[in-house]
Protein backbone atom coordinates (compact mmCIF):
# COMPACT_ATOMS: atom_id res chain seq x y z
CA UNK A 1 0.00 0.00 0.00
CA UNK A 2 1.39 3.82 -0.64
CA UNK A 3 2.16 5.94 1.61
CA UNK A 4 -1.02 8.55 0.77
CA UNK A 5 -3.17 5.27 0.83
CA UNK A 6 -2.37 4.37 4.15
CA UNK A 7 -1.87 7.79 5.57
CA UNK A 8 -5.88 8.32 4.63
CA UNK A 9 -6.81 4.71 5.98
CA UNK A 10 -4.91 5.55 9.30
CA UNK A 11 -6.96 8.63 9.43
CA UNK A 12 -10.26 6.95 8.32
CA UNK A 13 -10.34 4.23 10.80
CA UNK A 14 -9.47 6.47 14.06
CA UNK A 15 -11.98 8.84 13.06
CA UNK A 16 -14.89 5.56 13.01
CA UNK A 17 -13.25 4.57 16.21
CA UNK A 18 -14.16 8.21 17.71
CA UNK A 19 -17.42 8.41 16.61
CA UNK A 20 -18.50 4.99 17.89
CA UNK A 21 -16.80 5.39 21.52
CA UNK A 22 -18.95 9.31 21.79
CA UNK A 23 -21.61 6.83 20.73
CA UNK A 24 -21.77 4.83 23.81
CA UNK A 25 -20.35 1.84 21.93
CA UNK A 26 -17.96 -0.55 24.40
CA UNK A 27 -14.43 -0.65 22.09
CA UNK A 28 -12.54 -2.99 24.69
CA UNK A 29 -12.98 -6.31 22.55
CA UNK A 30 -12.01 -4.50 19.09
CA UNK A 31 -9.28 -2.48 20.65
CA UNK A 32 -7.75 -6.04 21.79
CA UNK A 33 -7.85 -7.30 18.30
CA UNK A 34 -6.34 -4.68 16.54
CA UNK A 35 -3.55 -4.86 19.15
CA UNK A 36 -2.67 -8.61 18.52
CA UNK A 37 -3.06 -8.30 14.97
CA UNK A 38 -0.55 -5.43 15.10
CA UNK A 39 2.05 -7.77 17.42
CA UNK A 40 1.95 -10.71 14.68
CA UNK A 41 1.97 -7.74 11.70
CA UNK A 42 5.35 -6.60 13.37
CA UNK A 43 6.60 -9.68 14.35
CA UNK A 44 6.55 -11.10 10.63
CA UNK A 45 8.18 -7.99 9.60
CA UNK A 46 10.97 -8.57 11.94
CA UNK A 47 11.29 -12.71 11.14
CA UNK A 48 11.24 -11.26 7.52
CA UNK A 49 13.58 -8.69 7.31
CA UNK A 50 16.47 -10.98 9.62
CA UNK A 51 15.56 -13.71 6.88
CA UNK A 52 16.64 -11.22 4.24
CA UNK A 53 19.67 -10.26 6.08
CA UNK A 54 21.34 -13.09 7.02
CA UNK A 55 21.14 -14.12 3.30
CA UNK A 56 22.55 -10.56 2.47
CA UNK A 57 25.07 -10.64 4.99
CA UNK A 58 27.26 -13.87 3.47
CA UNK A 59 27.76 -11.06 0.63
CA UNK A 60 31.04 -9.80 0.16
CA UNK A 61 33.22 -6.96 -1.07
CA UNK A 62 30.10 -4.36 -0.03
CA UNK A 63 27.98 -4.70 -3.69
CA UNK A 64 30.67 -6.12 -5.59
CA UNK A 65 29.54 -9.42 -5.41
CA UNK A 66 32.14 -11.85 -6.60
CA UNK A 67 33.86 -13.26 -3.98
CA UNK A 68 38.05 -12.25 -3.87
CA UNK A 69 39.03 -15.86 -3.20
CA UNK A 70 40.72 -17.48 -6.29
CA UNK A 71 41.80 -21.25 -6.83
CA UNK A 72 45.61 -20.36 -6.08
CA UNK A 73 43.45 -19.64 -2.10
CA UNK A 74 42.50 -23.42 -2.54
CA UNK A 75 45.82 -26.17 -1.50
CA UNK A 76 46.16 -29.28 -2.49
CA UNK A 77 42.14 -30.52 -3.82
CA UNK A 78 43.75 -31.26 -7.26
CA UNK A 79 41.18 -33.35 -8.70
CA UNK A 80 38.15 -31.75 -6.79
CA UNK A 81 39.55 -28.15 -8.34
CA UNK A 82 39.88 -29.67 -12.02
CA UNK A 83 36.32 -31.55 -11.70
CA UNK A 84 34.87 -28.15 -11.52
CA UNK A 85 36.82 -25.84 -13.49
CA UNK A 86 35.59 -28.64 -16.48
CA UNK A 87 32.01 -28.09 -14.95
CA UNK A 88 31.87 -23.90 -14.43
CA UNK A 89 32.85 -24.24 -18.94
CA UNK A 90 28.85 -24.10 -18.67
CA UNK A 91 29.09 -20.50 -17.16
CA UNK A 92 32.00 -19.29 -19.36
CA UNK A 93 31.13 -20.56 -22.71
CA UNK A 94 27.46 -20.61 -22.83
CA UNK A 95 27.58 -20.31 -26.39
CA UNK A 96 28.93 -23.26 -27.34
CA UNK A 97 26.94 -25.01 -24.79
CA UNK A 98 24.10 -23.94 -26.65
CA UNK A 99 25.41 -24.87 -30.14
CA UNK A 100 26.09 -28.18 -29.35
CA UNK A 101 22.37 -28.51 -27.43
CA UNK A 102 24.10 -29.70 -24.06
CA UNK A 103 21.93 -29.23 -20.73
CA UNK A 104 23.17 -26.68 -18.74
CA UNK A 105 24.77 -27.84 -15.75
CA UNK A 106 22.59 -27.14 -12.85
CA UNK A 107 23.86 -27.85 -9.56
CA UNK A 108 27.42 -29.53 -8.44
CA UNK A 109 27.55 -30.64 -4.39
CA UNK A 110 30.68 -30.86 -2.84
CA UNK A 111 30.96 -33.68 -0.09
CA UNK A 112 33.37 -34.38 2.41
CA UNK A 113 34.52 -33.63 6.11
CA UNK A 114 34.14 -30.11 7.93
CA UNK A 115 36.68 -27.79 7.24
CA UNK A 116 38.38 -29.02 4.24
CA UNK A 117 37.79 -25.92 1.65
CA UNK A 118 33.85 -26.91 -0.03
CA UNK A 119 32.89 -23.19 1.08
CA UNK A 120 36.56 -21.84 -0.24
CA UNK A 121 35.95 -23.66 -3.38
CA UNK A 122 32.28 -22.45 -4.28
CA UNK A 123 33.92 -18.85 -3.65
CA UNK A 124 37.17 -19.74 -5.69
CA UNK A 125 34.59 -21.25 -8.33
CA UNK A 126 32.22 -17.97 -8.19
CA UNK A 127 35.43 -15.56 -8.68
CA UNK A 128 36.66 -18.14 -11.38
CA UNK A 129 33.75 -17.23 -13.46
CA UNK A 130 32.59 -13.99 -12.47
CA UNK A 131 29.70 -14.77 -10.97
CA UNK A 132 27.70 -13.16 -8.75
CA UNK A 133 27.86 -14.80 -5.56
CA UNK A 134 25.15 -15.31 -2.73
CA UNK A 135 25.27 -18.51 0.01
CA UNK A 136 23.17 -19.16 3.02
CA UNK A 137 23.04 -22.04 5.65
CA UNK A 138 20.43 -25.00 5.49
CA UNK A 139 19.24 -24.20 8.67
CA UNK A 140 18.08 -21.15 7.31
CA UNK A 141 15.43 -22.08 5.78
CA UNK A 142 13.62 -24.50 8.88
CA UNK A 143 11.16 -22.54 10.31
CA UNK A 144 8.36 -23.98 12.40
CA UNK A 145 5.70 -21.96 9.78
CA UNK A 146 4.86 -23.77 6.92
CA UNK A 147 5.58 -21.70 3.59
CA UNK A 148 8.29 -19.62 5.24
CA UNK A 149 11.21 -21.59 4.12
CA UNK A 150 10.24 -22.37 0.53
CA UNK A 151 9.96 -18.49 0.12
CA UNK A 152 13.33 -17.93 1.50
CA UNK A 153 14.26 -20.26 -1.16
CA UNK A 154 12.58 -18.22 -3.78
CA UNK A 155 13.86 -15.36 -2.25
CA UNK A 156 17.59 -16.35 -2.61
CA UNK A 157 17.10 -17.44 -6.25
CA UNK A 158 15.73 -14.02 -7.49
CA UNK A 159 18.32 -12.26 -5.02
CA UNK A 160 21.22 -13.92 -6.99
CA UNK A 161 19.24 -12.62 -10.41
CA UNK A 162 18.77 -9.32 -9.86
CA UNK A 163 22.59 -9.12 -8.48
CA UNK A 164 23.75 -10.42 -11.30
CA UNK A 165 21.98 -8.30 -13.31
CA UNK A 166 22.45 -4.88 -11.35
CA UNK A 167 26.34 -5.81 -11.69
CA UNK A 168 25.86 -7.00 -15.54
CA UNK A 169 26.82 -10.08 -14.85
CA UNK A 170 25.86 -13.06 -17.23
CA UNK A 171 25.55 -15.74 -14.33
CA UNK A 172 25.51 -15.96 -10.67
CA UNK A 173 26.58 -18.71 -8.14
CA UNK A 174 23.58 -19.75 -4.98
CA UNK A 175 25.79 -21.70 -2.32
CA UNK A 176 24.09 -23.61 0.36
CA UNK A 177 26.05 -24.57 2.82
CA UNK A 178 24.81 -27.67 5.06
CA UNK A 179 22.31 -28.24 2.21
CA UNK A 180 21.42 -32.22 4.19
CA UNK A 181 19.10 -29.85 6.95
CA UNK A 182 17.13 -28.19 4.29
CA UNK A 183 16.96 -31.06 1.72
CA UNK A 184 17.05 -34.50 3.62
CA UNK A 185 14.36 -37.02 2.85
CA UNK A 186 11.14 -36.67 2.88
CA UNK A 187 8.68 -37.60 5.05
CA UNK A 188 10.89 -38.10 7.44
CA UNK A 189 10.51 -34.64 10.10
CA UNK A 190 8.05 -34.57 12.43
CA UNK A 191 7.10 -31.22 11.06
CA UNK A 192 7.77 -32.77 7.39
CA UNK A 193 5.09 -30.47 4.87
CA UNK A 194 7.44 -27.18 5.92
CA UNK A 195 10.66 -29.39 5.28
CA UNK A 196 9.02 -31.50 2.10
CA UNK A 197 7.78 -27.95 1.01
CA UNK A 198 11.41 -26.07 1.35
CA UNK A 199 12.68 -28.99 -0.66
CA UNK A 200 10.00 -29.12 -3.43
CA UNK A 201 11.18 -25.23 -3.85
CA UNK A 202 14.31 -26.13 -4.11
CA UNK A 203 13.46 -28.25 -7.23
CA UNK A 204 11.11 -26.16 -8.94
CA UNK A 205 14.15 -23.69 -9.01
CA UNK A 206 16.64 -26.08 -10.21
CA UNK A 207 13.91 -27.36 -12.70
CA UNK A 208 13.41 -23.91 -14.13
CA UNK A 209 17.28 -23.31 -15.29
CA UNK A 210 17.52 -23.61 -18.77
CA UNK A 211 19.98 -22.26 -21.13
CA UNK A 212 18.41 -19.11 -22.06
CA UNK A 213 18.25 -17.53 -19.28
CA UNK A 214 19.07 -14.13 -19.25
CA UNK A 215 21.50 -15.06 -15.67
CA UNK A 216 22.59 -18.90 -15.71
CA UNK A 217 22.37 -19.26 -12.08
CA UNK A 218 23.99 -22.79 -10.82
CA UNK A 219 23.04 -23.98 -7.73
CA UNK A 220 26.39 -25.38 -5.18
CA UNK A 221 25.64 -27.15 -2.07
CA UNK A 222 28.03 -28.53 0.72
CA UNK A 223 27.29 -31.88 2.84
CA UNK A 224 29.40 -33.54 5.13
CA UNK A 225 26.28 -36.53 5.00
CA UNK A 226 25.23 -37.18 1.30
CA UNK A 227 23.54 -40.11 2.74
CA UNK A 228 21.26 -38.05 4.31
CA UNK A 229 19.92 -36.32 1.33
CA UNK A 230 16.23 -36.62 -0.86
CA UNK A 231 17.17 -39.14 -4.01
CA UNK A 232 15.13 -37.01 -5.80
CA UNK A 233 17.75 -33.66 -5.37
CA UNK A 234 21.10 -36.11 -6.73
CA UNK A 235 18.88 -37.02 -9.86
CA UNK A 236 20.37 -36.46 -13.46
CA UNK A 237 19.72 -32.86 -14.59
CA UNK A 238 19.45 -31.59 -10.69
CA UNK A 239 22.47 -31.61 -8.13
CA UNK A 240 24.20 -34.46 -10.51
CA UNK A 241 28.08 -33.51 -10.29
CA UNK A 242 29.26 -34.69 -6.94
CA UNK A 243 33.22 -33.35 -6.37
CA UNK A 244 34.57 -35.36 -3.25
CA UNK A 245 36.36 -32.87 -1.19
CA UNK A 246 38.84 -34.85 0.80
CA UNK A 247 41.28 -34.38 3.81
CA UNK A 248 44.27 -32.80 2.33
CA UNK A 249 47.39 -35.40 1.85
CA UNK A 250 50.98 -34.57 2.94
CA UNK A 251 51.68 -32.49 -0.23
CA UNK A 252 48.44 -30.71 0.15
CA UNK A 253 48.88 -29.62 3.59
CA UNK A 254 52.14 -28.60 2.58
CA UNK A 255 50.71 -26.12 -0.07
CA UNK A 256 47.57 -25.27 2.38
CA UNK A 257 50.70 -23.96 5.04
CA UNK A 258 52.37 -22.40 2.32
CA UNK A 259 49.11 -20.29 1.93
CA UNK A 260 48.53 -19.61 4.99
CA UNK A 261 51.91 -18.47 5.73
CA UNK A 262 52.63 -16.50 3.07
CA UNK A 263 51.65 -13.13 4.94
CA UNK A 264 53.38 -14.06 7.71
CA UNK A 265 57.26 -13.64 8.85
CA UNK A 266 58.84 -16.97 8.86
CA UNK A 267 62.13 -17.36 10.95
CA UNK A 268 64.97 -19.21 8.60
CA UNK A 269 64.42 -22.81 10.63
CA UNK A 270 60.82 -23.19 9.32
CA UNK A 271 60.43 -26.17 7.36
CA UNK A 272 57.31 -26.61 6.24
CA UNK A 273 57.64 -30.33 4.69
CA UNK A 274 58.34 -31.16 8.48
CA UNK A 275 55.27 -29.46 9.48
CA UNK A 276 52.97 -31.12 6.68
CA UNK A 277 54.64 -34.53 8.08
CA UNK A 278 53.37 -33.80 11.54
CA UNK A 279 50.18 -33.29 10.57
CA UNK A 280 48.28 -36.15 9.33
CA UNK A 281 44.69 -35.77 9.95
CA UNK A 282 44.29 -31.98 10.00
CA UNK A 283 41.85 -30.79 7.67
CA UNK A 284 42.43 -27.11 5.89
CA UNK A 285 40.50 -25.42 8.42
CA UNK A 286 42.85 -26.97 11.44
CA UNK A 287 46.28 -25.78 9.32
CA UNK A 288 44.84 -22.34 9.07
CA UNK A 289 44.15 -22.29 12.57
CA UNK A 290 47.60 -23.61 13.47
CA UNK A 291 49.55 -20.91 11.20
CA UNK A 292 47.44 -18.74 13.20
CA UNK A 293 47.97 -19.91 16.48
CA UNK A 294 51.84 -20.46 15.92
CA UNK A 295 52.02 -16.29 15.45
CA UNK A 296 50.01 -15.62 18.45
CA UNK A 297 53.09 -17.35 20.27
CA UNK A 298 55.41 -15.54 18.62
CA UNK A 299 53.57 -12.29 19.25
CA UNK A 300 53.84 -13.38 22.98
CA UNK A 301 57.36 -14.18 23.02
CA UNK A 302 58.06 -11.12 20.92
CA UNK A 303 59.98 -12.52 18.44
CA UNK A 304 60.74 -10.94 15.12
CA UNK A 305 59.13 -13.98 13.05
CA UNK A 306 57.63 -17.07 13.85
CA UNK A 307 60.28 -19.87 14.41
CA UNK A 308 59.55 -23.89 13.84
CA UNK A 309 58.92 -24.34 17.73
CA UNK A 310 56.10 -21.96 17.64
CA UNK A 311 54.83 -24.15 14.82
CA UNK A 312 55.42 -27.01 16.72
CA UNK A 313 53.97 -25.93 20.15
CA UNK A 314 50.92 -24.70 17.60
CA UNK A 315 50.30 -28.75 16.86
CA UNK A 316 49.81 -29.34 20.08
CA UNK A 317 47.26 -26.77 20.81
CA UNK A 318 45.24 -27.15 17.81
CA UNK A 319 44.61 -30.90 18.48
CA UNK A 320 44.18 -30.53 22.26
CA UNK A 321 43.76 -27.42 23.46
CA UNK A 322 45.35 -24.76 25.57
CA UNK A 323 47.51 -25.40 28.01
CA UNK A 324 46.44 -25.83 31.59
CA UNK A 325 48.33 -24.56 34.59
CA UNK A 326 47.11 -27.42 36.57
CA UNK A 327 49.63 -28.47 39.36
CA UNK A 328 49.41 -32.70 39.63
CA UNK A 329 49.79 -34.46 42.65
CA UNK A 330 53.47 -35.40 42.85
CA UNK A 331 52.07 -39.04 42.74
CA UNK A 332 49.92 -38.73 39.81
CA UNK A 333 52.34 -36.38 37.64
CA UNK A 334 55.03 -39.90 38.05
CA UNK A 335 52.27 -41.71 37.12
CA UNK A 336 51.60 -39.79 34.01
CA UNK A 337 54.96 -40.19 32.76
CA UNK A 338 54.80 -43.26 33.69
CA UNK A 339 52.00 -43.80 30.94
CA UNK A 340 52.68 -41.50 28.55
CA UNK A 341 56.21 -43.15 28.72
CA UNK A 342 54.80 -46.28 28.11
CA UNK A 343 52.80 -45.13 25.34
CA UNK A 344 56.23 -43.65 23.80
CA UNK A 345 58.06 -46.32 24.54
CA UNK A 346 56.25 -49.09 22.83
CA UNK A 347 55.79 -46.97 19.70
CA UNK A 348 59.76 -46.54 18.94
CA UNK A 349 59.97 -50.15 19.98
CA UNK A 350 57.50 -51.20 17.26
CA UNK A 351 57.95 -48.68 15.02
CA UNK A 352 61.10 -46.95 14.99
CA UNK A 353 60.88 -43.32 14.43
CA UNK A 354 57.33 -43.01 15.03
CA UNK A 355 57.24 -40.51 17.71
CA UNK A 356 56.77 -36.98 17.23
CA UNK A 357 56.47 -35.64 20.27
CA UNK A 358 55.87 -36.77 24.05
CA UNK A 359 55.07 -34.49 27.06
CA UNK A 360 53.23 -34.45 30.18
CA UNK A 361 51.99 -30.86 30.16
CA UNK A 362 48.28 -30.97 30.43
CA UNK A 363 46.25 -29.42 27.78
CA UNK A 364 42.53 -29.79 26.91
CA UNK A 365 41.43 -32.54 28.75
CA UNK A 366 44.54 -34.76 28.38
CA UNK A 367 46.96 -34.80 31.08
CA UNK A 368 49.50 -36.02 28.48
CA UNK A 369 49.93 -36.98 25.18
CA UNK A 370 52.05 -38.95 22.82
CA UNK A 371 51.94 -37.41 19.09
CA UNK A 372 52.91 -39.77 16.67
CA UNK A 373 54.05 -39.58 12.84
CA UNK A 374 52.73 -41.82 10.05
CA UNK A 375 55.37 -43.07 7.78
CA UNK A 376 53.45 -41.35 4.94
CA UNK A 377 49.86 -41.34 4.60
CA UNK A 378 48.50 -44.94 4.58
CA UNK A 379 45.58 -45.28 2.35
CA UNK A 380 45.84 -49.59 3.40
CA UNK A 381 47.11 -50.54 6.41
CA UNK A 382 48.29 -54.26 7.16
CA UNK A 383 47.11 -56.61 9.75
CA UNK A 384 50.35 -56.51 12.06
CA UNK A 385 50.46 -52.14 11.47
CA UNK A 386 46.82 -52.27 12.91
CA UNK A 387 47.95 -54.72 15.96
CA UNK A 388 50.81 -52.58 16.13
CA UNK A 389 48.61 -48.96 16.38
CA UNK A 390 46.71 -51.50 19.22
CA UNK A 391 49.41 -51.96 21.21
CA UNK A 392 50.96 -48.31 21.20
CA UNK A 393 47.18 -47.51 22.72
CA UNK A 394 47.36 -50.03 25.40
CA UNK A 395 50.98 -49.66 26.04
CA UNK A 396 49.99 -46.46 28.90
CA UNK A 397 47.68 -48.31 31.18
CA UNK A 398 50.16 -51.53 30.79
CA UNK A 399 52.83 -49.46 31.81
CA UNK A 400 50.72 -47.79 34.35
CA UNK A 401 50.35 -51.77 36.01
CA UNK A 402 54.02 -52.81 35.52
CA UNK A 403 54.92 -49.78 37.26
CA UNK A 404 52.42 -49.26 40.58
CA UNK A 405 50.48 -53.30 40.58
CA UNK A 406 46.84 -51.39 39.38
CA UNK A 407 45.56 -49.21 36.41
CA UNK A 408 43.75 -45.58 36.79
CA UNK A 409 40.99 -43.97 35.15
CA UNK A 410 43.95 -42.28 32.54
CA UNK A 411 43.44 -44.83 29.84
CA UNK A 412 39.84 -44.56 29.17
CA UNK A 413 40.36 -43.08 25.77
CA UNK A 414 43.13 -44.95 24.85
CA UNK A 415 40.62 -47.99 25.24
CA UNK A 416 38.19 -46.79 23.10
CA UNK A 417 40.90 -46.05 20.08
CA UNK A 418 41.82 -49.53 20.62
CA UNK A 419 38.34 -50.83 20.96
CA UNK A 420 37.61 -48.92 16.90
CA UNK A 421 40.71 -50.23 15.54
CA UNK A 422 39.46 -53.79 16.27
CA UNK A 423 36.45 -53.09 15.73
CA UNK A 424 37.63 -52.08 12.21
CA UNK A 425 39.43 -55.46 11.71
CA UNK A 426 36.70 -57.70 12.49
CA UNK A 427 34.60 -56.11 10.20
CA UNK A 428 37.28 -55.88 7.59
CA UNK A 429 37.28 -59.67 7.58
CA UNK A 430 41.08 -59.62 9.83
CA UNK A 431 40.08 -61.38 13.01
CA UNK A 432 39.53 -65.38 13.30
CA UNK A 433 35.93 -65.12 12.17
CA UNK A 434 36.95 -64.17 8.62
CA UNK A 435 35.15 -62.85 6.19
CA UNK A 436 31.90 -60.92 7.64
CA UNK A 437 28.83 -59.61 6.90
CA UNK A 438 28.58 -56.20 9.15
CA UNK A 439 24.48 -56.68 9.49
CA UNK A 440 24.55 -60.34 10.37
CA UNK A 441 27.03 -60.01 13.25
CA UNK A 442 25.30 -60.70 16.77
CA UNK A 443 26.63 -58.05 19.31
CA UNK A 444 28.36 -60.65 21.63
CA UNK A 445 30.14 -62.24 18.21
CA UNK A 446 31.40 -58.88 17.51
CA UNK A 447 32.03 -58.27 21.46
CA UNK A 448 33.96 -61.25 21.65
CA UNK A 449 36.00 -61.04 18.10
CA UNK A 450 37.51 -57.81 18.93
CA UNK A 451 38.26 -58.86 22.69
CA UNK A 452 40.03 -61.34 21.82
CA UNK A 453 42.04 -59.29 19.67
CA UNK A 454 42.33 -56.89 22.24
CA UNK A 455 43.71 -59.33 25.03
CA UNK A 456 45.99 -60.63 22.80
CA UNK A 457 47.88 -57.21 21.94
CA UNK A 458 47.50 -56.41 25.27
CA UNK A 459 49.76 -59.89 26.28
CA UNK A 460 52.00 -58.95 23.85
CA UNK A 461 52.46 -55.26 24.76
CA UNK A 462 52.96 -56.52 28.83
CA UNK A 463 55.74 -58.86 27.50
CA UNK A 464 57.28 -56.11 25.40
CA UNK A 465 57.50 -53.52 28.51
CA UNK A 466 58.89 -55.93 30.97
CA UNK A 467 61.55 -57.02 28.78
CA UNK A 468 62.44 -53.13 28.65
CA UNK A 469 61.44 -52.84 32.20
CA UNK A 470 64.43 -50.56 33.47
CA UNK A 471 64.20 -48.37 30.59
CA UNK A 472 60.60 -47.85 31.36
CA UNK A 473 61.57 -46.06 34.72
CA UNK A 474 64.15 -44.39 33.26
CA UNK A 475 62.42 -42.67 30.48
CA UNK A 476 59.39 -42.12 32.74
CA UNK A 477 62.16 -40.44 35.27
CA UNK A 478 63.82 -38.02 32.53
CA UNK A 479 60.47 -37.30 31.24
CA UNK A 480 59.46 -35.99 34.40
CA UNK A 481 62.25 -33.67 34.65
CA UNK A 482 61.77 -32.54 31.13
CA UNK A 483 57.88 -32.31 30.79
CA UNK A 484 58.40 -32.84 27.08
CA UNK A 485 60.65 -34.33 24.36
CA UNK A 486 60.74 -34.24 20.65
CA UNK A 487 60.95 -37.09 18.62
CA UNK A 488 64.72 -36.90 18.20
CA UNK A 489 65.54 -36.34 21.60
CA UNK A 490 63.75 -39.04 22.71
CA UNK A 491 65.45 -41.33 19.90
CA UNK A 492 69.25 -40.16 21.05
CA UNK A 493 67.94 -40.43 24.41
CA UNK A 494 66.91 -44.10 23.98
CA UNK A 495 69.94 -44.84 21.85
CA UNK A 496 72.10 -43.80 25.20
CA UNK A 497 70.50 -45.09 27.94
CA UNK A 498 69.51 -48.89 26.06
CA UNK A 499 73.20 -48.94 25.34
CA UNK A 500 72.08 -50.18 21.24
CA UNK A 501 69.86 -48.36 19.17
CA UNK A 502 65.98 -49.69 19.86
CA UNK A 503 65.36 -50.07 16.52
CA UNK A 504 68.01 -52.51 16.41
CA UNK A 505 67.12 -54.55 19.58
CA UNK A 506 63.23 -54.93 17.96
CA UNK A 507 64.85 -56.17 14.47
P1 LIG B 1 32.31 -26.98 6.69
O1 LIG B 1 31.98 -28.33 6.12
O2 LIG B 1 32.58 -27.04 8.15
O3 LIG B 1 31.37 -25.89 6.27
P2 LIG B 1 34.20 -26.32 4.62
O4 LIG B 1 34.66 -27.59 3.98
O5 LIG B 1 33.20 -25.50 3.88
O6 LIG B 1 33.76 -26.58 6.11
P3 LIG B 1 35.79 -23.96 4.51
O7 LIG B 1 34.79 -23.11 5.22
O8 LIG B 1 35.93 -23.81 3.04
O9 LIG B 1 35.52 -25.47 4.88
O10 LIG B 1 37.22 -23.78 5.18
C1 LIG B 1 37.41 -23.13 6.42
C2 LIG B 1 38.74 -22.42 6.40
O11 LIG B 1 39.81 -23.38 6.37
C3 LIG B 1 38.94 -21.58 5.17
O12 LIG B 1 38.47 -20.27 5.37
C4 LIG B 1 40.44 -21.61 4.98
O13 LIG B 1 41.06 -20.64 5.79
C5 LIG B 1 40.83 -22.96 5.51
N1 LIG B 1 40.94 -23.97 4.43
C6 LIG B 1 40.21 -25.10 4.32
N2 LIG B 1 40.59 -25.81 3.25
C7 LIG B 1 41.58 -25.12 2.66
C8 LIG B 1 42.39 -25.33 1.50
N3 LIG B 1 42.24 -26.41 0.73
N4 LIG B 1 43.32 -24.40 1.18
C9 LIG B 1 43.49 -23.30 1.95
N5 LIG B 1 42.76 -23.05 3.05
C10 LIG B 1 41.82 -23.93 3.42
Amino acid sequence: MSEPLKAVAVGTGLGVLLFLATNGVNLAPLLLLLAVAGVVAVSGGIRQMTGRTRIGATLRGGGASVPTVCFDDVGGQRAAKQELMEALDFLLHPDDIRRLGIRPLKGILFTGPPGTGKTLLAKAAANYTQSAFVAASGSEFIEMYAGVGAQRVRQLFAQARSLARREGRGSAIVFIDEIEVMAGRRGQHTSHLEYDQTLNQLLVELDGITSDDEVRVLLMAATNRADLLDPALLRPGRLDRIVQVDLPDREARRQILAIHTRHKPLAPDVDLDALARETFGFSGAHLESLCNEAAILAHRRRLEAIGQREFLEAVDKVLLGERIDRTLRQQDRRRVAVHEGGHALVSELVRPGSVASVTIVPRGSALGFVRQTPDDDPLLQTVTELRQEIMVCLAGSAAEHLAFGERSTGAANDFEKAWQIARRMVLAGLSKLGVVQEEALTPAQLYEAVTGILQEAEQATKALLEAHRGLLERLAGRLADAETLDGSTLREWLAEHSGRRVAEQVG
